[in-house]
């Protein structure tokens, strides 16, 4: 007996799942595709088994083995990033957020993060959040020039305001952050830097982005996006007394009993990424978004801050009289998946918006390089001129499945890095 004659409706989502994929082009800049061994870590008899506590400290009998796990994930997510403490018991990257500040922090203290519209992410305290309904909240943003950090502007915002904590990263901004000057700016007004590097973790892991581990109180991330692993979260720190805090905040603090099957699989994707083909992938993953930025660019698009330094391209699509909610639905017609993106000033809404977000994690693990990323430049670009016009989309549904055809998943021998 099998999930297919046990549970068919759950067996052909899945089945679907892999077509959809298999057939289309994923641009999502916070997706990839993670390998055979992590998946088979994550479907592991793991699932089964309940771990309160730490590595050989459990509320639990029966731990020798998830503590193997969870020391070994501990261990080389230590090493990856040059870190003196790591927890990687984390759901989400919102958990890992939320861990710190309930670590840190009282209910009406102020934080201060990058503004959702300008790329930050929803945690750092936009009004929808619980970062934003129990934290007092001022937001930087990006210059209207340049779309760039004003780092001046912002250590004149922390010094007017004063926030508790500031959190430095990103969902959505195209270019490097500068920790060490944020750390500057924190000690100057006696705040805590928190750094979320859930998007670049990948390229930090590789050397291709400045580490915040040095500068940072705090550093969380994702597991899943440039850092390729299972969908999960972690939290890094230098200092032993924030280390035992952050224990207890996420356990009892937040979360009941860890993932042990998730934390296995993060162990398998950290081993992956300790590897010298490592390094060639995120170089490949930057190198891809640069082409692609320079592609769009030469077809007349209008890219946020001009360009790229790491996996994403933020397209305004205003200049080719779109939102980004007909963007999203177009591409999507003719198998590239993106998602809609505000822009910094953006006019429209969250749910229309000017922008589009792609990246390149998955499509690189996809093993496509530069001959690929002109062409998908080009068919984007193409399509979006000329939205009204069945034969471009026909056109470009016929370049996208040939490209989709050449990179198959789940085959190929470079996704066991
Ligand atoms: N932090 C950043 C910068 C993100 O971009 C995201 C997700 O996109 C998160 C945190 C939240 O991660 P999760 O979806 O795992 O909660």
């Amino acid at each position: 007996m099998s999930l297919e004659t046990n549970d068919n409706t759950i067996f052909s989502a899945i089945e679907k799942e892999n077509e959809r994929q298999l057939g289309t082009l994923e641009l999502i800049a916070s997706e990839n595709i993670v390998s055979n061994d992590v998946l088979e870590a994550m479907g592991s008899v793991m699932t089964n088994k309940y771990a309160e506590g730490y590595p050989g400290r459990r509320y639990y009998g029966g731990c020798e083995f998830v503590d193997i796990a969870e020391s070994t994930a501990i261990d080389r997510l230590k090493k990856l990033f040059d870190a003196e403490y790591a927890n990687v018991q984390p759901h989400s990257g919102a958990s890992a957020n939320t861990t710190v500040y309930y670590a840190q922090l009282n209910p009406g203290d102020k934080i201060m993060g990058m503004n959702l519209s300008h790329g930050g992410h929803l945690t750092h305290g936009s009004p929808v959040s619980i970062s934003g309904k129990w934290f007092d909240v001022a937001a930087y943003g990006v210059n209207k020039e340049d779309q760039l950090i004003d780092y001046d502007e912002v250590e004149a915002l922390a010094v007017k305001e004063k926030p508790k904590m500031i959190i430095a990263g990103a969902s959505a901004y195209p270019r490097k952050i500068n920790f060490s000057r944020f750390k500057q700016i924190a000690d100057k007004i006696g705040a805590k830097l928190m750094v979320d590097m859930a998007h670049i973790a990948g390229l930090v892991a590789a050397g291709l982005h400045p580490s915040p581990v040095p500068h940072a109180d705090f550093v969380t991330s994702t597991t899943h996006k440039t850092l390729r692993g299972p969908r999960g979260g972690f939290i890094l720190t230098n200092d032993e007394g924030y280390s035992k805090a952050i224990n207890k905040a996420v356990f009892p603090g937040l979360q009941g009993g860890p993932l042990m099957h998730i934390i296995a699989a993060k162990a398998v994707a950290f081993k992956e990424a300790l590897q010298p083909a490592f390094k060639d992938y995120a170089q490949a993953v930057v190198d891809n978004a640069s082409v692609l930025a320079q592609t769009l660019k030469e077809e007349g698009a209008s890219l946020v801050s001009g360009g790229t330094d790491n996996h994403i391209v933020l397209v305004d699509v205003r200049p080719w009289k779109l939102t980004g909610k007909e963007a999203e639905k177009i591409l999507e017609e003719v198998g590239i998946t993106v998602n809609k993106n505000t822009i910094p000033f953006d006019p429209e809404s969250p749910f229309v918006t000017s922008g589009i977000r792609t990246g390149t994690a998955a499509l690189t693990t996809r093993g496509m390089r530069k001959k690929e990323m002109i062409l998908i430049g080009q068919t984007i670009a193409n399509v979006l001129k000329n939205s009204n016009d069945p034969s471009v989309k026909e056109h470009a549904k016929k370049t996208i499945q040939e490209i989709c055809s050449a990179f198959p998943l789940y085959q190929r021998q470079a996704l066991n890095v």
